[in-house]
């Protein structure tokens, strides 16, 4: 046998036993977006690193040292989107799309970032994504906010929490930074390494830290509230009555200034404590200068994004996903003319019973064998097909939920009498690759 090959690190494959969760996510989520008025956008999962360089800023973690970056064979310098804010508003841009328009986009798919894997931090993620472009708010950051709070409320998600700060205008924030360079120059011997390299470059990144033995450094460091204008304040303290009328409880946190440079004003992250350290869900914030940045004319906007996995896991913990979908109906086929019936009549009752999962046993198998694929399959009710049945025109129905025996049905009866045995039969069990999986670990 020849040497198999490993998945990259970081890159995860999602099976179709954990698959339930993430549909039911983007079910709700797609239902959500829509009902507040989003339309879903897809662009590039590449696209010119100068775009990210110039969108989520030099010194940022992403930029300096997370970007899946390459020459492509004509030599152009392409990168994978760690993010989709940028994309999406190059599209908006280079489509014309924003003329003094307002746009209201969702889009989601893959992210990349070389980050250091671990539970719940990948290097290939999935992302949801909402951006509202040419909205002033703070009426919109808070629907934005309030979209977010819909979707744990739905989801059944009650272990999340809104923190919330304002990170006022570039002026505003220069002034800030300035104060803080002051004051960690003045603790420079406690910084790690990474903080300072963010004190000659972006000293609001030291903030951002991660690291657990700069966070009592970090208490003691000046904040930003202080610092804002007054049109940043107006608009902060409008934010939190719209919040206050909705009934949406938030923390304000002054250190919040999450890690991409395009945002201004209000910035927001949704926080559980039941994922360890990675504990953001769903982040974002108002880029009121970054389509201007990018070559589009200054239009305000603000977004966040939904980290698929970790709310996914969230999920799985709160058991709050669906089953997965099983076949209500298996064919039980006896013969080789049955076989060729068997076909037939499964294209039939699809169409006669839309939604209902119909299994055609393959492959041959004896009767015995042929029953415990079908009591596998999850499905409710298998049907007979032998040449027996065939010569009177009927199929053999047995409910596998219940002790019952077979019972013969004209086929021309059969899509309603199993409409409505359905009605009346104990629910299916969970079955496919879900049960396969616990099949295995059964051994
Ligand atoms: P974190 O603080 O956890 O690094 P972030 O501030 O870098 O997150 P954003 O860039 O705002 O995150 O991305 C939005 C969401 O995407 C995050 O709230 C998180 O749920 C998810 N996310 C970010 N990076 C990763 C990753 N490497 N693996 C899995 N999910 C991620
Ligand atoms: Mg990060």
């Amino acid at each position: 046998m020849s040497r198999s090959l490993q998945p990259i690190r970081g890159m995860n494959d999602v099976l179709p036993s954990e698959i339930g969760a993430w549909q039911q996510l983007e079910r709700t989520a797609r239902a959500a977006f829509e009902s507040y008025g989003y339309e879903e956008i897809r662009v590039p999962i590449v696209e010119q690193t100068e775009l990210f360089q110039r969108s989520i800023g030099e010194h940022t973690d992403i930029v300096e040292k997370e970007m899946y970056s390459f020459r492509d064979a004509g030599g152009d310098a392409l990168t994978l989107r760690p993010e989709a804010t940028a994309g999406i508003v190059r599209a908006a841009i280079s489509n014309g799309l924003l003329r003094g328009a307002r746009l209201k986009l969702w889009c989601s798919g893959p992210m990349f970032r070389h980050e250091r894997p671990q539970k719940g931090r990948y290097r290939q993620f999935y992302q949801l994504d909402v951006e509202a472009l040419g909205f002033a708010g703070p009426d919109i950051d808070a629907e934005l906010i309030a979209l977010g709070a819909r979707l744990w409320r739905e989801l059944k998600l009650t272990r999340v929490r809104l923190l919330l700060n304002s990170l006022g205008t570039p002026a505003a924030r220069a002034v800030y930074r300035e104060r803080l360079v002051e004051f960690f120059q003045a603790h420079e011997a406690a910084l790690d390494e990474d903080s300072r390299r963010r004190l000659s470059g972006n000293a609001l990144r030291i903030l951002d830290s991660k690291n657990p033995q700069m966070r009592a450094l970090i208490e003691r460091a000046p904040v930003l509230t202080e610092y804002l204008d007054p049109e940043s304040q107006a608009h902060f303290a409008q934010l939190q009555a719209n919040l206050d009328a909705l009934g949406i409880p938030y923390e304000i946190n002054p250190r919040l200034v999450r890690g991409l440079d395009y945002y201004s004003r209000t910035v927001f992250e949704w926080v559980t404590d039941a994922l360890g350290a990675q504990d953001a869900v769903c982040s974002g914030g108002r880029y009121d200068g970054l389509v201007a940045q990018l070559g589009g004319e200054p239009t305000p906007a603000i977004g966040f994004a939904l980290g698929v996995e970790r709310v996914a896991e969230l999920m799985r913990q709160a058991s709050s996903a669906a089953a997965p979908a099983v076949p209500e109906l298996y064919i039980v086929v006896g013969g080789e003319r049955a076989e060729r019936e068997a076909l037939r009549l499964a294209e039939l009752l699809r169409d006669a019973l839309p939604g209902r999962g119909v299994l055609v046993n393959l492959g041959g198998g004896n009767f015995k064998a042929q029953f415990r694929r079908a009591d596998r399959s999850g499905a409710r009710l298998a049907l007979v097909l032998g040449d027996g049945e065939l010569e009177r025109g009927v199929a053999g129905v047995k409910p596998l939920r219940r002790e019952a025996g077979q019972s013969d049905c004209p086929l021309e009866l059969l899509a309603a009498r199993i409409s409505s045995l359905l009605a009346q039969e104990p629910p299916a069990k969970a079955a496919g690759a879900a049960a396969a999986a616990d099949d295995l670990r059964r051994g």
